[in-house]
């Protein structure tokens, strides 16, 4: 098939170089031509475990073609994925702009009929928006040509992302129309072939399950979080919890870990998109908003431990920190905890010193240039003159460090612990003051 994708972020690109290396023609559209330029010359604009060769390979065999050119990218294919941002607008609702700029750029050059089909995550009525811009231009064009528009929300996760397109847990397509529903069923059928996995809905609900999930996700992370501070005070062990709680079935071991709360460029924007949602319907949806207050408060758990060990005032101090990337295998650092950290332990006076091992070109954009904060390349120099070490994000090269070397290197033997990664027992062993989330005695 021929297929166009507008949008090379974490989905387009993924969505369009899974597509090309099952033999479809695949043109990829972006609107920033620093990212289309990087593609064309076999540079990926973010980090994705296994892309690169996949990118490389199709590009390569022509299936694969990046521009910046609307009427190319228009005119090639018959589907029309939609995988542009939505980033939280001012009053917490998805904005829509850079999906109906997609959908109105297509409807503006169509010249024959085109199945659209929604991967950007997107309020429910979204479709129908889409649809009625493009109707609208199409009319003032004069042009007979007709638009179809399918919701597909993508569940990939940054990180696994290639892993999961290929063999996905499910494949949502909400189309009101057969023949749509049809040409999806087609598209997907090479991703499905020990198992059918897709599901077709309507419309609506297809763009609520994707915000569902989402916020179920987010929910079990702040359940997670609440209980483990409530476990601190109890003198209980929130990784002993969580194995017993996570076997049962019902419950499952997935997304039970307690941390520094959750980000990324999805459960936050998502979950405060649903509750506007909800708003707008006449509702209040009561557990979301009590998920992203304990989530916000999450975020200064370790600040609060850090100045609990070390005082409010931080001038002098020196922190190393592990990982910056909102989660591990990302460079990703949209919302990312490690944003909340930094400013909070700056704001106190302190010196930080931070390694992330993909992250740091994207957090040296974000954060810029600040006094007292030192991006270095390798955890290890981090370490150099640190009052203690904060691990942030559980990237696997930090969950083996080499203790004696750490101890030694650290002004003082403190370890605060974001993901849970050592066992208090064997910390105290090797002579380290371990702080971690939910574990055990309170401070
Ligand atoms: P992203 O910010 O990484 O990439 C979006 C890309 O779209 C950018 O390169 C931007 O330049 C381009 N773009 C914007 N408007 C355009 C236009 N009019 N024409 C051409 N290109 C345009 O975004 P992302 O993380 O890939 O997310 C895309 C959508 O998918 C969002 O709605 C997001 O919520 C959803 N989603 C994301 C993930 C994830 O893990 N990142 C997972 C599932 C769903």
């Amino acid at each position: 098939m021929k297929i166009t994708v507008v949008g090379t972020g974490y989905v387009g690109l993924v969505t369009g170089a899974c597509f090309a290396e099952i033999g479809n023609h695949v043109v990829c559209l972006d609107r920033d031509q620093e990212r289309i330029d990087a593609l064309q010359n076999g540079h990926l604009p973010i980090h994705e475990p296994g892309l690169l060769d996949i990118v490389l390979r199709n590009a390569h065999s022509g299936r694969l073609l990046f521009t910046s050119d609307v009427n190319l990218a228009v005119a090639h294919g018959r589907v029309q994925f939609i995988a542009v941002g939505t980033p939280a607008g001012e009053d917490g609702s998805a904005d829509l702009q850079h999906v109906l700029a997609a959908a109105q750029a297509i409807a503006e050059r169509m010249q024959e009929d085109r199945l659209i089909v929604n991967k950007s995550t997107v309020p429910v009525g979204t479709a129908d928006r889409v649809r009625e811009t493009m109707a609208a231009v199409l009319r003032a064009r004069g042009q007979p040509a007709s638009v179809c528009v399918v919701s597909n929300p993508e569940f990939l996760k940054e990180g696994s992302a290639v892993q999961d397109f290929v063999r996905p847990d499910r494949v949502v397509v909400g189309a009101d129309d057969e023949q749509a529903a049809q040409s999806m069923r087609q598209l997907y059928a090479p991703f499905m072939r020990n198992r059918d996995r897709l599901i077709v809905m309507d419309v609506r609900s297809a763009e609520f399950t994707k915000y569902a999930a989402n916020a179920m996700l987010a929910t079990r992370i702040s359940f997670m979080n609440e209980l483990a501070l409530l476990a601190e005070k109890l003198g209980a062990d929130i990784e002993q919890v969580r194995t017993g709680m996570g076997t049962d079935p019902r419950i499952g071991t997935h997304f039970l870990y307690a941390g520094t709360g959750y980000g990324g460029s999805c459960f936050p924007k998502d979950v405060k998109a649903l509750v506007h949602t909800a708003r707008e319907a006449g509702q209040e949806l009561s557990i979301l908003q009590a998920v992203q207050a304990v989530n916000d408060r999450q975020k200064q758990v370790l600040v609060d431990k850090i100045v609990a060990r070390f005082g409010s005032d931080l001038q002098g101090r020196r922190f190393a920190l592990w990982g910056l990337a909102f989660k591990p295998d990302t460079d990703d650092m949209r919302e990312a905890p490690s944003l909340t950290i930094i400013e909070q332990l700056l704001a106190r006076g302190a010196e930080i010193a931070a390694y992330d091992p993909v992250a740091l070109a994207q957090a040296r954009l974000v954060l810029g240039e600040r006094p007292g904060l030192h991006l270095v390349g390798q955890a290890d120099a981090a370490l150099e003159g640190a009052d203690a070490l904060v691990i942030v994000t559980e990237w696997k090269e930090f969950r083996s460090p080499d203790f004696a070397h750490l101890a030694a290197t650290l002004r003082q033997p403190v370890v605060f612990d974001g993901r849970n990664l050592f066992e208090p027992a064997d910390m105290q062993a090797l002579g380290l003051e371990y702080h971690a989330i939910g574990r055990g005695a309170p401070l």
